[in-house]
């Protein structure tokens, strides 16, 4: 583990920034932090707050979520609904959240990226969560403790790290700024927007998909589905080239087969075991184990892994050292040592999806494990999570895919239940109406 990186990085910072009298040995209280000046809440001010600790009431139980995503922002709304005395601390590095889904929607024009920004007043003033805006540098899973690159550190009895993903480098690449992946929302998201929408009539748009595991399993294909869809109207003559690294698609098959074979044939070329092995973003070019690949636009989706926090402390013990092994009755940490440290959303590995839905569930899941362990309980032994999705088969039109899983003892797994998992037989309007509603749902369960 890493706790001798996270105390010497500390002690360094110590000598010149005094964090020592905020970390307290037994911890600062969410107080101090306020008043450490590095948050970018007040306290609870609410006038209807829906959850209120008694005043005078000392918080019996401390717990930190770091990444305010789909995972982070929802365990620590349910950890207080769900545990009235814990005293949680949301640490996040932007003042706000950008939802990857629906994003795709934003290269089409079909919406805003401004529509898909989410604030995190209301899981501070409904709810009471202590939001701190700031990066987390560094953990302590025995000590329970995380270090922010402020040099401030936070004490908890329980961690939830929630931080998304990160790319692997592609060699020649740089900075993905000639070749976006647009696959975390945001300027990314903006900048592929304007690449495609520049691009001349005829022209020739590359979408890579990396090796499996990677966030939204669906996500590439119907991206593709929408910016084919997308070309025809806008781009006349253009192609799409999709370069899968991957032997085959990797969700919802017959939809999307049908889909790149019938529906957008005479726009989408489809390659696969196409592994990006080398690019050149000045010539736009792309090396690739089926060969060379030129494009006007290119849209490269690199290799995935946890969030660094996960791997730079040691804790992605799983899938060949990318992601986090967790416990998925608790989702707390399979390293020894860390069981305080609990990991959820698509830095976990687990055989669910890496989806913001199923974030939202893991969350769920593991802030009611944390109720239940920090009241001197045991985790739920027999958890069931969902997942629904739907894809864009054109800008009008969408399918769907939906899962149950339940825990497997054998296995100490989530399994799929055959008899609740299905996928639609086709693509409607209705389906694509049915996929706003998801969507608003979702981010209000998670966000509000
Ligand atoms: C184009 C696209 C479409 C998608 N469509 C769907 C869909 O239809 N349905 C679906 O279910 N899923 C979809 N997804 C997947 C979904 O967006 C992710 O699975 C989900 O966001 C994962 O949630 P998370 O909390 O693990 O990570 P994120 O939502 O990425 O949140 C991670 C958070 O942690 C913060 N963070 C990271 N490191 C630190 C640190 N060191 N200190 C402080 N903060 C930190 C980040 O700033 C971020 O806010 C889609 C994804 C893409 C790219």
């Amino acid at each position: 583990m890493q706790r001798r990186n996270f105390l010497a990085q500390a002690s360094t910072l110590a000598l010149s920034s005094g964090w020592l009298s905020a970390c307290g040995g037994g911890g600062s209280t969410d107080t101090d932090t306020e008043n450490n000046g590095t948050s970018s809440g007040t306290p609870t001010t609410s006038t209807n707050p829906v959850i209120r600790t008694p005043p005078g009431t000392a918080a019996k139980s401390r717990v930190i979520v770091v990444g305010g995503g789909m995972a982070g922002a929802t365990a620590a709304k349910y950890l207080r609904l769900w545990g009235d005395m814990i005293d949680v601390t949301l640490v996040e590095r932007q003042s706000s959240y950008t939802s990857c889904i629906m994003s795709s929607l934003v290269l089409s024009g079909q919406r805003s990226l401004s529509s898909l920004v989410y604030g995190y007043d209301t899981l501070r003033s409904r709810y009471g969560i202590n939001v701190v805006l700031g990066d987390v540098t560094a953990i302590d899973p025995v000590g329970v403790k995380v270090m922010l690159a402020s040099g401030q550190v936070l004490s908890a009895d329980r961690i939830v790290l929630a931080p998304g993903i990160e790319f692997d480098a592609v060699p020649g690449l740089g900075t993905p700024d000639r070749m976006p992946h647009a696959w975390k929302a945001g300027t990314q998201t903006s900048l592929l927007a304007s690449q495609l929408a520049a691009m001349p009539s005829g022209g020739t748009a590359i979408l890579t998909i990396p090796k499996v595991p990677y966030r939204c399993p669906p996500g590439p294909y119907e991206r593709a589905c929408l910016l084919a869809d997308w070309m025809k109207v806008n781009k006349p003559g253009s192609k799409l080239l999709v370069l899968d690294s991957n032997a085959d698609f990797t969700a919802e098959k017959d939809n999307f087969s049908q889909a790149f074979y019938g529906l957008h044939a005479n726009v989408i070329q489809y390659v696969t075991n196409a592994d990006v092995t080398q690019v050149d973003p000045v010539a736009m070019t792309l090396n690739t184990t089926q060969g060379q690949f030129r494009g006007d636009v290119v849209n490269l989706i690199p290799r995935q892994r946890a969030g660094s926090l996960i791997t730079a402390n040691g804790l992605a013990n799983a899938t060949e050292g990318r992601f986090a092994g967790v416990d998925v009755l608790s989702y707390a940490s399979t390293v020894s040592g860390a069981g305080k440290v609990h990991i959820i959303g698509d830095s976990s590995a687990t055989t669910q999806p890496k989806a913001g839905h199923i974030a939202n569930q893991e969350a769920k899941v593991c802030a009611d494990a944390i109720v239940r362990l920090l009241a001197g309980g045991s985790p739920d032994p027999a958890p069931v999570t969902n997942s629904a999705c739907y894809s864009t088969i054109t800008m009008t039109q969408a399918s769907w895919l939906t899962g149950v899983f339940q825990y497997h003892a054998a296995s100490a797994s989530m399994q799929a239940v055959a008899a609740s998992s299905a996928a639609s037989v086709g693509w409607s309007s209705g389906d694509f109406r049915d996929m706003g509603t998801w969507f608003n749902a979702l981010m209000a369960d998670t966000f509000a």
